[in-house]
C-alpha cells in the first residue's frame, strides 16, 4: 500500500527560508577580538542571496564547487547558505593543511571559485600555481594582499554589484550541497559530499538531540572547515537560535571573553577548547553558568574534564566522523539514573549511544558481526541517511561492509547499546581535534640523511589530548639531534605536527612482516624503557 504523503523535497532553501521569515530578528555576532559586530538573521539572509546573485554573476551554475577558506564568521555562515540554495557545492577547506594537502583537496574538489579570508590569502597565493580548476578568488575583510592569487574580486564589492537573487533554482534532496575532505591520515584526503536531504535530516537530529529553539545562543567553536561545524549553523538558523562566532579568536583568553560578552547557552568544541576555556574561566574566577549545555567530540572527553565543568552546566561527549555528518551517539546515562548513583559517571565517560538515524554494530576481523556484551571488541560499522556510501571520485570498497561504513575505530558495546571506543585501527594521532599524520611524519624524517628510521606513535597529552612521539633509529656514525630533526620537519609539516617528544633507540621494533610494531613501542613508552626526552612544546596559532 502506498501512503498519502507529499514527496516534499528536504533542501537547504526550506532551511534558508525559515531563518529569513520566522527568526528576522535573530542575532549572527562575530567577535572581532575587541568588540564584535552583530547583524540580524534577516540581513544574513539578505547577504546570502546578494552572495548567491554575485556567484552567479561569476558564471557559478549548479553543480559548481565554491571553496572556502575562511574562520568562524558572519560572512563563511552567508556562504553556507548562499552556495548550496543556489544549486553549488560548498567545499569547506581546512585552513591547516599543509600546503601541499590544501592544493590536492582543492584540486579533488575541483573549485571554479574560493572565497577566503583576506588574513589567509597568503596560504592561498603560495599553492596558487598548482591550483588547476581555480578562476578566480573572492577576499573577505580588509587589508589582503591580493597578489600571487591571479583574479581576485573583494567580497563586498561582488555584493554591492547586484540585486538579491530572486530566481532561486528548483533542487533535488539529493543533489550535492557540501562538501569536506578528511583530513587524510592514511593516504591522501578522501572527500565526503553531504547532500541536501543528509543535511536537513541532520540539522533535525541536532536540534532534538541538543534540545535547540530560539531561546538558544549557540558559540560555533567547532571550526566551520571541519565536518559543517557539526551541523550547528544549519540547525541554529532553522531553529532560529543566535549564532555566535568567535572568528579567528578561539584561544582561551579571546573565547572567554566572547564568551562572558555574549553569554551563549551551547557549546560545542573538541576537548581542547574545552580544557582551555575552564583553566580560563578559572583563572578568572568567571561563573560559565549561563551555558545550558555543551558537547564535547571529535576525541575521548576526559571524565576529570566533565566533572569539571559539571559546577556550571553538563559537558556532554558525542562521537562522529566527517564521514557521518559527524553526529553518530551521544554519551547520555539511562534514564532515570542521577548524579549520586555510582554508575552515572562510567555511561558520562563513555562514547554513548547512537542517535535515532544512526545504526551501529561491531565486526570482527572476519567481517562477523559480534555480540552487544560490553567485553567484545570489534569495528564500528554504522549506517543512515547521513552517513557516507562512498568517497568523492574514489568508492574505496574496502573502507565499506554490505553498505555500511567501517570507521576505523575499535571498541565495544553493551547490552544497552553503549559504546566504548577503545582503540583506532588506523595509526594515526589526534592532537587538539585535529589529526596529525605519523606515515606523513615518518616519511619526512626518514628522509633526512642522518635517519635511518623513524616511527611516530600518539602519547596521552593533558591539553592536547594526544601529542606526538617520534622514535628514531641514526645511521652508524651520525648525529642528528631532536633540535636538528624538528627543524628538518618545519615547513614540511603543520607547524602543530611538530613533535615535542623524542627518543632515540638503536632499531625501531618490528612485526614479522616487517611493520613498523607501534603496540610495542607504545608499551616501551608506557613502562618507561624508551629513553624520551621532550623538547618545547609547540602551541597552534
Ligand atoms: P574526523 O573525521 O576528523 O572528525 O575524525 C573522526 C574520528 O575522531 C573518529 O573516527 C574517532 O576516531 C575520533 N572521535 C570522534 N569523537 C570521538 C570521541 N567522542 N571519542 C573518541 N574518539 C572520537
Amino acid at each position: 500500500m502506498q501512503s498519502t504523503m507529499q514527496d516534499w523535497p528536504l533542501t537547504l532553501q526550506e532551511v534558508l527560508r525559515r531563518g529569513a521569515t520566522l527568526f528576522a530578528d535573530s542575532r549572527v555576532v562575530t567577535f572581532q577580538g575587541a568588540g564584535s559586530r552583530t547583524a540580524t538573521y534577516a540581513e544574513v539572509a539578505r547577504r546570502s542571496s546578494l552572495l548567491a546573485a554575485g556567484l552567479r554573476r561569476l558564471g557559478i551554475g549548479p553543480g559548481d564547487r565554491v571553496g572556502t577558506l575562511c574562520w568562524n564568521h558572519q560572512e563563511h555562515l552567508e556562504a553556507y547558505l548562499a552556495v548550496p540554495c543556489m544549486g553549488a557545492v560548498l567545499h569547506t577547506l581546512n585552513l591547516r593543511l599543509s600546503a601541499r594537502q590544501l592544493s590536492f583537496v582543492i584540486n579533488d574538489g575541483g573549485d571554479r571559485v574560493i572565497i577566503a579570508d583576506s588574513s589567509l590569502a597568503p596560504l592561498l597565493a603560495a599553492i596558487r600555481p598548482t591550483l588547476g580548476s581555480l578562476e578566480r578568488v573572492i577576499l573577505v575583510g580588509e587589508g589582503g594582499d591580493p597578489s600571487g592569487l591571479g583574479e581576485v574580486i573583494g567580497y563586498e564589492e561582488l555584493l554591492a554589484g547586484g540585486s538579491p537573487l530572486q530566481d532561486w533554482p528548483e533542487l533535488e534532496e539529493r543533489q550535492a550541497a557540501a562538501m569536506c575532505h578528511t583530513t587524510g591520515t592514511t593516504g591522501e584526503p578522501k572527500g565526503v559530499v553531504y547532500s541536501h536531504r543528509s543535511l536537513w535530516l541532520h540539522s533535525l537530529a541536532v536540534i532534538a538531540n541538543f534540545g535547540l529553539s530560539d531561546a538558544d545562543r549557540i558559540c560555533v567553536t567547532v571550526p566551520m572547515f571541519h565536518v559543517m561545524a557539526w551541523g550547528t549553523p544549519y540547525a541554529a538558523w532553522a531553529r532560529g537560535a543566535d549564532l555566535l562566532m568567535p572568528d579567528r579568536h578561539m584561544q582561551p583568553q579571546p573565547l572567554l571573553s566572547f564568551v562572558l560578552e555574549e553569554r551563549p547557552t551551547f557549546l560545542g568544541g573538541v576537548p581542547t577548547i574545552f580544557q582551555g576555556l575552564l583553566l580560563a574561566a578559572e583563572a578568572a574566577g568567571a561563573d560559565l553558568g549561563f551555558v545550558r549545555m555543551g558537547i564535547g567530540g571529535g576525541s575521548a572527553v576526559p571524565e576529570s574534564l566533565m566533572r569539571a565543568y559539571q559546577r556550571w552546566f553538563p559537558l556532554v561527549q558525542a562521537w562522529g566522523m566527517t564521514e557521518t555528518s559527524p553526529i553518530g551517539t551521544i554519551a547520555e546515562p539511562p534514564r532515570g539514573m542521577a548524579e549520586e548513583d555510582p554508575r552515572y559517571w562510567h555511561y558520562r565517560s563513555m562514547t554513548g549511544r547512537p542517535v535515532p538515524g544512526v545504526e551501529l554494530r561491531i565486526t570482527g576481523a572476519g567481517g562477523e558481526v559480534l555480540p552487544w556484551d560490553g567485553r567484545t571488541v570489534g569495528e564500528i560499522e554504522v549506517r543512515g541517511p547521513w552517513i557516507t556510501a562512498r568517497y568523492h571520485g574514489d568508492p574505496a570498497p574496502e573502507r565499506f561492509h554490505d553498505g555500511w561504513l567501517r570507521t576505523g575505530d575499535v571498541g565495544t558495546v553493551d547490552e544497552r547499546g553503549y559504546v566504548q571506543i577503545t582503540d583506532r585501527s588506523k595509526d594515526v594521532i589526534k592532537s587538539g581535534g585535529e589529526w596529525i599524520s605519523s606515515v606523513e611524519l615518518e616519511n619526512h624524517l626518514m628522509a633526512h640523511p642522518d635517519v635511518l628510521d623513524a616511527a611516530v606513535v600518539g602519547v596521552a597529552d593533558e591539553h592536547w589530548q594526544e601529542r606526538p612521539l617520534a622514535v628514531v633509529a641514526l645511521r652508524d656514525g651520525r648525529s642528528a639531534t631532536a633540535e636538528d630533526l624538528r627543524e628538518h620537519l618545519r615547513g614540511r609539516v603543520p607547524g602543530f605536527w611538530l613533535p615535542d617528544l623524542w627518543a632515540f633507540v638503536d632499531q625501531i621494533p618490528k612485526t614479522s612482516v616487517g611493520k613498523q610494531d607501534k603496540k610495542v613501542i607504545r608499551r616501551l613508552q608506557a613502562d618507561g624503557s624508551l629513553p624520551v626526552r621532550r623538547l618545547v612544546r609547540v602551541e597552534r596559532a
